[in-house]
């Protein structure tokens, strides 16, 4: 079961509290556009629970994590991404984490610069 943490903006959007245009979701995540996006395609893929980073993850979180992993190259095929594309995950302050609810971010275009 989820918890609502009332300061999280990704708890909101995942209760429709804040409106957003899902590009996808199922009964363990939900996906849509970055605000702000830094490519061509820039998803967010969003838990519904509450898990503030990476760092916070548990053994429980396992069938989640794998079904996110196995979740993105079929989100990237669906936004064209067929010649790849790249997945972040920023944890922490020091990883530049913004947001303290897990997400990854989905990269593509026509040629993302190098890393
Ligand atoms: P972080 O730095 O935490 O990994 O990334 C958070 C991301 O969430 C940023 O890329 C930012 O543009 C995006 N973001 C912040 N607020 C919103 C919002 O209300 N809606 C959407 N779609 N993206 C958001
Ligand atoms: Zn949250």
């Amino acid at each position: 079961m989820s918890v609502t943490i009332p300061d999280c903006i990704f708890c909101k959007i995942v209760t429709k509290e804040i409106p957003a245009n899902l590009i996808y979701e199922d009964d363990q995540v939900i996906a849509l556009k970055d605000i702000h996006p830094r490519a061509k395609v820039h998803l967010l893929l969003i838990p519904r629970i509450h898990v503030p980073s990476l760092a916070q993850l548990e053994t429980k979180h396992e069938g989640l994590m794998s079904h996110m992993m196995l979740l993105l190259p079929n989100l990237a095929h669906r936004q064209d991404l067929h010649r790849g594309f790249r997945i972040i995950i920023n944890t922490g302050k020091g990883g530049g984490q913004e947001i303290d609810h897990l997400h990854m971010h989905l990269l593509g275009g026509p040629q993302l610069p190098g890393f």
